[in-house]
């Protein structure tokens, strides 16, 4: 049944009140549908019938109204009624499955359509009067109305309220992006390195390999070049050491121009040869330097490669590490310490 029948259906509901309560009929479901059939013209012999046992009785007498009921009525109305109960169950069923998708007053609208059904099925077990029958109606389309409104408003806010979130999450993920890398070349920065590394040896992670390394006579660099070209040496370096890692090594700015590497569950032979790999590609590097025209082909760094040993702590490997770094600058730059392995 559309909402147009519907309306028709009310709007004839509401005729048929009055001539009933005039011609003082019983609101049994057979009077009303009689009535209702009635007020809705759509059985010109019914009318020409009724018109006339009116005119005789100036009522319809039980006896005649089971009579024309039988004759005229019977099927077409008891089938709108049924259109009708039709009607609302579907849209019990479509409101239904709308809060069950928003998951909001499921209980509350369970209870109203199982109280609405009950009513429902009094239509044909009982005697309602036709204003029950209205009030019914219209109950039930206010109900609904409201569960509609309250749904499209709890989705509004559900929309809203996913906004927010997917909004919070990016500013915290940028928060936390921000926090663990550096401004100037994006890498990883020292406090990403400390809790990384706390975090591996927390878990006694056997094999930890550590490579630290600062760019050679970077003071003297920044004096020549300038301290613009510097910072692109920085940010290339940075680029290259995190192009190199694989399986889980990460790079890491580690001060000004020293960097770090953790290996976690390598060999201190591989962690080396990823360290001598690292100091060619930086060796090869070619920066062109804007300023002045040409290229800089110059930069190179030393290197300090060390393991994690059992029982050992972040500041004891950082302490190797730096110590052979400071041994490879000591013996004349550009190269990895340990040399054997
Ligand atoms: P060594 O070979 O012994 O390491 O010599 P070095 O000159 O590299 O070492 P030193 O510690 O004397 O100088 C480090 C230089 O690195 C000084 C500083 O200006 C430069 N530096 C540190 N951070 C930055 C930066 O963010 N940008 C630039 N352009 N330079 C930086
Ligand atoms: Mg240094
Ligand atoms: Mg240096």
């Amino acid at each position: 049944m559309s909402d147009e029948l519907m309306k028709v259906a009310a709007a004839n509901l509401k005729k048929a009140v009055p001539l009933m309560l005039k011609h003082q009929i019983p609101t049994t479901p057979t009077n009303y549908a009689l009535w209702y059939t009635y007020v809705g013209e759509r059985s010109p012999e019914l009318n020409k019938a009724m018109d006339r046992v009116l005119e005789e009785f100036q009522t319809c007498p039980p006896s005649r109204t089971e009579l024309l009921y039988r004759e005229y009525v019977s099927d077409p109305v008891e089938l709108d009624v049924r259109q009708l109960q039709q009607n609302l169950e579907a849209m019990v069923i479509e409101l239904s499955q709308s809060v069950k998708d928003t998951n909001r007053d499921a209980d509350i609208f369970q209870k109203q359509v199982k109280t609405n059904f009950a009513k429902l099925g009094k239509l044909e077990e009982e005697a309602l009067s036709l204003e029950q029958v209205m009030d019914l109606v219209r109950n039930f389309v206010n109900e609904s109305d409201k569960i509609r409104a309250s749904t499209a408003y709890f989705i509004g806010q559900l929309q809203k309220a996913e906004n927010e979130i997917h909004h919070l999450r990016e500013r915290l993920e940028q928060t936390e992006k921000d926090s663990l890398h550096d401004a100037l070349t994006g890498a990883l920065n020292r406090r990403a390195f400390d809790a990384d590394l706390a975090g591996l040896l927390n878990q006694a992670a056997e094999g930890t390999c550590l490579i630290l390394l600062d760019i050679d006579h970077f003071k003297a660099f920044n004096d020549n070049f300038g301290h613009q070209l510097g910072d692109q040496v920085l940010k290339t370096v940075a680029q290259r050491l995190g192009d190199f890692c694989r399986d889980g090594a990460k790079a890491y700015r580690f001060g000004g121009e020293e960097f770090a590497i953790i290996i976690p569950g390598s060999e201190l032979k591989r962690a080396r040869h990823l360290a001598e790999s690292l100091r060619r590609g930086i060796e090869k590097l070619a920066i062109k330097d804007r300023r002045k025209g040409g290229t800089v082909d110059s930069i190179t760094a030393s290197f300090g490669v060390a393991q994690w040993q059992q029982g050992g702590n972040a500041h004891q490997l950082i302490e190797k590490a730096d110590s052979l770094l400071y041994e490879a600058k000591r013996l004349g730059r550009n190269r990895v310490m340990p040399i054997t392995n």
